[in-house]
This record gives structure tokens, C-alpha cells and sequence, in this order.
């Protein structure tokens, strides 16, 4: 059985960053949705067309759209060879369902990085990206209490929930991941 593991946590909490080196240092495949969705947006596909107003406004992306996408890429060589990180995924409690009906048996992780709302729109605020409007960031927030957050107390259900504190430098809060991460894989 390869690994499998998801990444929780609010908007800038700096999941994408520590998922980046938390996959490589794992050799599992870091599969990012934000990233798929800016790429296509850029690439102008169909999916793009459909995902850039709500994108910007900071809304979700319908599930059944996002969990097509991640069922197929769960289902390519490369990642049923080496495992995964989900990064941004699930982030309903439908997305949980779906997640959980293609991929349950190699789901062994939810590391969720705690970073404080009043931090995270500072950092978002100072990170300058495209979507980081201040009325975006406060609406990407409140779904994410308001969708996301109830979906830690499904991973602590399943017995697989791993709370990180996400505060301190990058490399201080990425130490405390990869012990968190081999402690529980022993
Ligand atoms: P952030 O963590 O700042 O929201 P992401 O890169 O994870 O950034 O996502 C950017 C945007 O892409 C989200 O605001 C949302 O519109 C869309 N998105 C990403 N993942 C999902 C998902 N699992 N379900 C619905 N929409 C998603």
C-alpha cells in the first residue's frame, strides 16, 4: 500500500509551501487543486472558463467538478506508483465523502497546520497574490470555517488527524511535520 495524506489548513496557513517539501522528502506526489485550477485558467480550458469568476471571487469550485479532477489524477501511474499529498483537497464535507469512496484504504494522514485567522490575512495581505484581495481573502476565510473546518472533526473520527502548530519559521514548523509524520507511520 502507498502512502497517502492530506494537508489541512486556512488560506496562507503555508500549506502549499510545506507540502512541496513534506512530498518530496516522503517521495509521495504533491497534488495541489489550487495549482490545477490556475493552470487551467491559464491554459484557457473548459475547466478554467468555469473556474476563474469563482476563483476570483473566492468561492468553491462545485465537488463534483473538483472530485472528477482529483479522482483521475489519484488514478495515474505516477501517484498510484508513489502515493500522494492532497493539498486544498477536501475542503467539503462532500468533497470528504467522494475523497473517501476512491481513495480510503491509502488515506493514512491529515496533518492540519493551525495558523490564527488574524495571522493568516496578514500573510496573505503581504503575499501579493492575483486573488489576494482583501474582500476575497475574508470570503475565502468564512467558507473555509464555514466548510472546512468541520471536516477535521470527519479526520479525527477516522482516526487520522494530526493537529501541526503553524506558527514559527518555515523550517521550524516543517521539522515539527516530519516528526509528526514518522511518529505516526512507525
Ligand atoms: P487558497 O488556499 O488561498 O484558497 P488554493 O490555491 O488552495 O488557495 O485555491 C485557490 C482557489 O481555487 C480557491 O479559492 C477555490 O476557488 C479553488 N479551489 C481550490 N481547491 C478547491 C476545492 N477542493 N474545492 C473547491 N474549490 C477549490
Amino acid at each position: 500500500m502507498t502512502l497517502g495524506m492530506v494537508i489541512l489548513g486556512r488560506q496562507g496557513s503555508g500549506k502549499g509551501t510545506q507540502a512541496i517539501r513534506i512530498a518530496e522528502r516522503f517521495g509521495v506526489i504533491h497534488i495541489s487543486t489550487g495549482d490545477m485550477l490556475r493552470a487551467a485558467v491559464k491554459e484557457g480550458t473548459k475547466l478554467g472558463l468555469q473556474a476563474k469568476d469563482i476563483m476570483d471571487a473566492g468561492g468553491l469550485v462545485p465537488d463534483n467538478v473538483i472530485s472528477g479532477i482529483v479522482e483521475e489524477r489519484l488514478a495515474e501511474e505516477d501517484v498510484v506508483e508513489s502515493g500522494f499529498l492532497l493539498d486544498g483537497y477536501p475542503r467539503t464535507a462532500g468533497q470528504a465523502l467522494d475523497l473517501r469512496s476512491f481513495a480510503h484504504e491509502n488515506l493514512q494522514l491529515a496533518i492540519n497546520l493551525d495558523v490564527s485567522i488574524e495571522e493568516v490575512t496578514e500573510r496573505m495581505l503581504n503575499r501579493g497574490r492575483e486573488d489576494d484581495t482583501e474582500e476575497a481573502i475574508a470570503r475565502r476565510l468564512e467558507l473555509y470555517e464555514a466548510e472546512t473546518a468541520p471536516l477535521l472533526k470527519w479526520f479525527i473520527d477516522e482516526g487520522i488527524l494530526c493537529v501541526i502548530d503553524g506558527r514559527g519559521t518555515e523550517i521550524e514548523v516543517y521539522a515539527r511535520i516530519v516528526d509528526a509524520i514518522e511518529g505516526k507511520l512507525q
